[in-house]
């Protein structure tokens, strides 16, 4: 464990204080990531500055036009609102295969981006959303699309001490699914996961988002896919030829999961899958 653990109560203490802590240090959010790295001797950090309960961070927010999720609150608080069952429909879908209840409880969607993980259930639920990520770093603050936050495994865009304030999602009605592949059902890190969401008019999609997860070194963005559905009616035909465009999409890799081949293949079934699940509410 660090020497040091500081507990700021709000970002402009943050910021004052920064300057005078020691030089290696991260942030804690509900630490189901970063002790377990500790533990396991990947995470040697003098100080952790622990921003769980900095109220800027905890608040879902609506505005005309999106909805802001604080990148500390917890998962199962977002699975609670109202206007995230509303406005995020992929990743409401995604919440049940996202780790246990009880680490829902202490998990953050910040902690899932900071981590920089392309198994990342939250972030590949909302780069289908099309959210942004707001940033701030010393008061300054930026936006980027979630999608382009990602460098590789473990590695983020984020700069030195930059803290993830939270992310904003387009307030524009759709459909989501969400859809993983594990060796259990349920408590298990994908071999693959496929996010969905459609927005929909007269059984015509309008616009798609697809993510995938566990199949690329980032949250991959399948954006060939996407801007192939839009125009096409939704059916079981549409679904099956999508889910051959986005195997070439995926980039999966070997590893103590699972194999490149079958993680390809599995993307198009998970696609296919999320989409025909889709199909008996396109016209409601
Ligand atoms: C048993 C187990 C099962 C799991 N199952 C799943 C699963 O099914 N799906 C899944 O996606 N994940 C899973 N996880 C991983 C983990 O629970 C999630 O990634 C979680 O969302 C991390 O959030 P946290 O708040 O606990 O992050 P923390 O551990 O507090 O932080 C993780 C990293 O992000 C950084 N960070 C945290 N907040 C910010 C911020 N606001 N700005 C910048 N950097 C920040 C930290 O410095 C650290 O590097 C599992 C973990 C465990 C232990």
């Amino acid at each position: 464990m660090p020497e040091m653990i500081v507990k700021p109560a709000t970002l402009k203490e943050l910021w004052k204080i920064l300057p005078a802590l020691p030089p290696a240090r991260r942030y804690l959010a509900g630490g189901t990531d970063i002790v377990v790295a500790c533990n396991g001797g990947c995470e040697s950090s003098e100080c952790w500055m622990d921003i769980s309960d900095i109220p800027e961070l905890k608040t879902i927010k609506e505005t005309a036009s999106s909805l802001f999720l604080g990148a500390a609150v917890k998962i199962s608080d977002l699975e609670r609102s109202a206007a995230v069952r509303k406005w995020c429909p992929a990743l409401i879908a995604a919440i049940p295969y996202y780790a246990s209840p009880s680490l829902r409880n202490m998990a953050t969607l910040g902690g899932n981006a900071g981590n920089g993980s392309p198994c990342a259930d939250g972030v590949c639920a909302l780069v289908a959303e099309g959210a942004s990520v707001l940033l701030e770093l010393k008061g300054k603050k930026r936006r980027l699309p979630l999608k382009d936050l990602f460098l590789g495994p473990k590695k983020t865009a984020l700069k030195k001490d930059e803290l993830i304030l939270g992310f904003e999602v387009p307030k524009r009605a759709r459909l989501g699914a969400y859809q993983k592949l594990s060796a259990r059902p349920y408590f298990c890190i994908s071999k693959a996961a496929v996010a969905v969401t459609l927005e929909i008019s007269g059984g015509v999609i309008k616009r798609a988002g697809i993510a995938l997860g566990s199949v690329a070194p980032v949250p991959l963005y399948a954006a060939k896919t996407a801007a192939w559905l839009a125009g096409k009616k939704l059916s079981a035909v549409t679904a099956a030829a999508a889910a051959g465009i986005v195997k070439a999409e995926a980039a999966p890799i070997t590893d103590a999961r699972s194999e490149a081949d079958y993680r390809r293949e599995m993307c198009g079934v998970l696609l296919e899958r999320a989409l025909v699940s889709l199909v008996p509410l396109a016209g409601r």
